[in-house]
């Protein structure tokens, strides 16, 4: 027999469980069929507390009603809006405690749940002393700077990102791209596209015809499942004719919350026939995902991942973003690794840093804890299969977290470098030689460095403080594009 050694995270192979949607009151009817059609699911989002209440029935306690209506009102960058599979994961009841009783139990539980505290986000999960970075901005990674025709960024020099839509069949509260993607909140009135859609994809796939350096192609959003098949077809067979793109990534975080959309025949067979053509054409297609916690792969995303690979995709990786109280463990992100690996095939690619928009901060680790959380799930997983913790730094792009420059643990100011530039600096000479920051969220310094920061660095503290510079760096961002 071989001895079974001890090690910090012991891994189980475990089965995939669909929780039982009739355990909530609203759908307690609801037949296997409806669930998995997506119809059914989308005309079945939840946007309001009012149909939060209609699912939940008296599970959940008054409180936590207003908790989420104040957050709503005063901190939400992002609307509400949960697919039935997504909220179905929360608090899922599947394990030997079983369903917690109605009122204050279950609340409980569904404060702690790691799926609710990104996609549901309260009021009281927020920070009061540092709800926003001083230096959070609506657009923190200046994509729209780097735009080079209305939504397509061209950051880095072999590849860009196609912005096709604004909207997603789910809101996540930690969005970096909160200045555009989705409905205005009563916080963020968002950015609207200019162009009409079928003007703006023909720019963009112009731009990329005359622009053979690019061989990489992020079609994303929003998530690209929002965007009629046809329509992402149509677009796709474009790009699939431009010579010089080798690689298809299609963004779609539907495949996680809403995986009935992917399963759909007549997107699975319209897959099939893209990638035909990609594989004649020796072109790579890939989907890219976005799930942050074990509790969101269940036998229908594997299912959807299944018939998607069968059709013909080359690869689906994970892109989980780095969560405080949602994934901030070895346990929960090796979890979470495995359960796509081992049952769902997909691979785990990146877990980003949280970018710095506003209200944050709750959300958001320090660059230390990323590289301690880095160090801690290595040499579990397939080295190919190994999630690599990368910060997207502003004006730079991702960066593995261990190639920080140099960095002030102090005030929590990392120092970056690059080697390329981006498509607006051209003619900048000290682009390669700069150094380039990133912050740590200011609670998690010492107190030295916490004191920094109330008397030097001009902190937003208050709410109407953080929205103003918020606001300023959207029309900062506006001014520099005319
Ligand atoms: S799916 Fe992606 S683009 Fe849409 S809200 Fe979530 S993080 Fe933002």
């Amino acid at each position: 027999m071989s001895p079974v050694l001890e090690q910090p995270y012991r891994y189980q192979q475990r089965e995939l469980v669909e929780p039982d949607w009739t355990r909530l009151p609203g759908w307690a009817q609801v037949t296997a069929a409806q669930w998995q059609d997506v119809q059914w699911q989308r005309s079945h989002c939840v946007k309001n507390t009012k149909q939060l209440r209609e699912v939940m029935g008296d599970l959940l306690s008054d409180d936590f009603y207003a908790d989420l209506e104040r957050d709503q009102a005063e901190r939400a960058t992002m609307s509400m809006l949960l697919p039935p599979q997504m909220l179905n994961t929360m608090v899922p009841a599947t394990d030997d405690a079983g369903m917690p009783s109605a009122g204050t139990e279950f609340t409980q539980a569904f404060y702690a749940d790691p799926v609710r505290r990104y996609m549901l986000p309260v009021f009281s999960d927020r920070r009061t002393d540092w709800p926003s970075h001083p230096k959070a901005q609506r657009d923190s990674l200046h994509e729209h700077d780097m735009w080079a025709v209305e939504g397509l960024t061209h950051r880095y020099p072999t590849k860009v990102l196609a912005e096709l839509l604004p909207t997603c069949p789910q809101y996540c509260g930690h969005c970096t791209r909160m200045d555009l993607v989705g409905n205005s909140t009563p916080q963020v009135t968002k950015l609207k596209f200019l162009g009409k859609p079928a003007d703006r994809h023909t720019a963009m796939l112009d731009y990329l015809r005359a622009t053979p350096t690019v061989r990489d192609v992020v079609v994303s959003g929003g998530d690209v499942a929002n965007l009629p098949w046809k329509n992402l077809e149509a677009f796709l067979d474009q790009l699939l004719a431009i010579d010089s793109i080798r690689d298809i990534r299609l963004a779609t975080k539907a495949l996680i919350g809403l995986p009935q959309h992917w399963s759909a025949p007549d997107v699975v067979e319209g897959m099939g026939r893209v990638t035909a053509t990609a594989r004649a054409r020796g072109v790579h297609v890939a989907i890219h995902t976005h799930a942050n916690h074990a509790n969101s792969i269940t036998p229908s995303v594997a299912h959807a991942a299944k018939v998607l690979m069968e059709a013909g995709l080359f690869n689906i990786r994970n892109q989980g973003v780095l969560l405080a109280g949602v994934n901030d463990s070895p346990e929960a992100l090796l979890d979470l690794c495995f359960a796509l690996q081992d049952n769902a095939g997909i691979t785990p690619y990146y877990f980003y840093m949280c970018d710095m928009i506003p209200f944050s901060e709750h959300w958001r680790l320090s660059l230390a804890q990323a590289q301690e959380l880095q160090h801690a799930i290595m040499g579990y997983l397939p080295g190919f299969a190994t999630p690599r913790i990368v910060c997207d730094v502003p004006f730079v792009g991702k960066r593995w977290v261990h190639q920080v420059h140099d960095y002030d643990t102090a005030h929590g100011i990392s120092y970056w470098r690059k080697n390329y530039r981006t498509s607006i600096e051209a003619q900048d000479v000290d682009a390669l030689s700069r150094e380039y920051v990133y912050y740590d969220p200011i609670h998690t310094l010492p107190a030295s460095g916490q004191a920094w920061w109330l008397e030097e660095a001009n902190p937003v503290t208050t709410h109407a403080a953080a929205m103003t510079a918020a606001a300023a760096s959207r029309e900062a961002s506006l001014a520099q594009s005319l």
